[in-house]
């Protein structure tokens, strides 16, 4: 019996994304404890509401610090660890941008540039405090933000992963829209057509074991004026990150890992992400450009076949 009939496929919508999980065995019970710990981490880290624990440390801006649990202090520290590398254009003090834009929200539009400006002088993670022992984060200007939608989603794969492996589970897919993250051989992951239909692909991407991670500029987006407005900014700037690429695909060990370099190897953009990805081996690219190129960094952890022949392989 060919494998695929054997997949057992559960589906939710959680943290405003599809979240599918995939099983050999009918477990139903599991499935409702994989998105029972999925919600409960998006509980703790979405500032989609005003009563997380990321929310609780942005209500506190300019005020006073905010004890928070160990993991949510952890995902911070690494974050603003990220935010500082020289270069970077991944910044988690980003809240304040995200939020005026609203994009992949109601009412997104494009901002006063005099507001952009403004709203930039939030964005300075240096301005964040952590106190290591009492697990505690201040933001050291009122109306400062933290934003972890870039990683969050990273983390997260992370955690049901493990989980999984406790439960002795040891063939499984779980997508959490965008953030892709196997346990075992044999899997294959779709890479998606830019500004297309949804089933439609570029390519898949083979791994076992591995994470798979997209990022790209046209899934949350608006146009206006001719111009595609999509949803990673540029923390220099404060308007969407512009270059060459469509999206960033990350294939690593960690989901979180991928999150943050999908960001990153995003913001540095086709020439030097590709550098710098050659000095990082464990982390492994697929650029997909304007241009219709997939450009491949190395190939040591997956396959990939290209399918559609309006795209070439460089
Ligand atoms: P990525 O490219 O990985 O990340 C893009 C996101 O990162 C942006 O949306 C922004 O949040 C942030 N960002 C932008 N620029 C930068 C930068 N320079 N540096 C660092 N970060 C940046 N969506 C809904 O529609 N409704 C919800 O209720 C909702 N709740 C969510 C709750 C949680 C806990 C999480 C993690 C996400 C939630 N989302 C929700 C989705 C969220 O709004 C983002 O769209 C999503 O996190 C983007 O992830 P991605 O992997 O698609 O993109
Ligand atoms: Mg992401
Ligand atoms: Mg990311």
């Amino acid at each position: 019996m060919p494998a695929e009939e054997r997949i057992c496929s559960y589906s939710t919508v959680l943290m405003g994304s599809p979240i599918l999980l995939k099983l050999f065995s009918h477990d139903e019970a599991l499935a409702k404890q994989v998105f029972g710990r999925i919600k409960r981490l998006e509980d703790l880290l979405t500032v989609n509401r005003a009563d997380s624990e990321v929310m609780a440390i942005n209500h506190a801006a300019g005020s006073h610090a905010v004890v928070v649990s160990r993991p949510v202090f952890n995902l911070i520290k690494r974050a603003r660890a990220v935010s500082l590398l020289p270069g970077s254009c991944f910044n988690f003090t980003i809240g304040p941008l995200v939020k005026r834009w609203k994009i992949g929200f109601h009412g997104d539009a494009v901002p006063p540039a005099s507001e952009l400006q403004a709203l930039l002088a939030l964005t300075d993670p240096r301005l964040v405090s952590l106190d290591e022992q009492n697990c505690s984060v201040l933001l050291e200007k009122a109306a400062m933000e933290i934003d972890l939608g870039a990683i969050a989603k990273g983390y997260i794969a992370d955690v049901i992963k493990h989980y999984l492996q406790q439960q002795q589970v040891d063939r499984a897919l779980i997508n959490l829209g965008g953030n892709v993250h196997t346990l075992g051989a044999g899997w294959s992951v779709g890479l998606k057509k830019p500004f297309a239909a949804a089933e439609e692909l570029i390519g898949v991407i083979g791994v076992a074991g591995k994470s798979v991670v997209t990022s790209g500029i046209y899934e949350r987006y608006f146009a206006h004026n001719g111009r595609c407005y999509h949803h990673i900014l540029d923390p220099q700037t404060g308007y969407p990150l512009d270059n060459e690429l469509l999206s960033v695909t990350i294939i690593s060990d960690d989901s979180l890992d991928g999150d943050i370099y999908t960001t990153l190897i995003y913001g540095l953009g086709v020439t030097a992400g590709l550098a710098y990805l050659a000095a990082v081996p464990q982390i492994e690219a697929i650029l997909v450009t304007k241009a219709k190129e997939v450009i491949l960094s190395s190939q040591r952890q997956f396959s990939f076949s290209l399918l559609d022949n309006e795209y070439r392989l460089r």
